[in-house]
């Protein structure tokens, strides 16, 4: 990983990518989502912030988990809420 500033996103060796590509909470719901990350500490992959419910950022708030992946085809990158730091992996 390159320039690592946050310890949470130091702490992440291997990046989890989605199991399913759907936000696990709005399949619940019948939300629909935009574009969709990866929690780094349980897995679970969910909408983002373009998307009208934001499940992403409700669940690290929820639950503290800090680290999210974009699950996108072709990105690359890794966000951590509490620093509020993207770092390209
Ligand atoms: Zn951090
Ligand atoms: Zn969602
Ligand atoms: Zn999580």
């Amino acid at each position: 990983m390159p320039d690592e500033e946050c310890v949470h996103i130091a702490a992440v060796d291997e990046v989890k990518r989605p199991q399913r590509r759907e936000c696990e909470d709005c399949v619940k719901s019948g939300t629909r989502w935009v574009h969709l990350r990866t929690c780094q500490e349980c897995g679970g992959t969910r909408c983002c912030d373009s998307s009208p419910s934001r499940h992403a950022t409700r669940h690290a708030r929820e639950s503290g988990h800090p680290v999210i992946a974009s699950a996108e085809p072709g990105e690359r990158w890794l966000y951590c809420y509490p620093d509020d730091a993207l770092a390209e992996y």
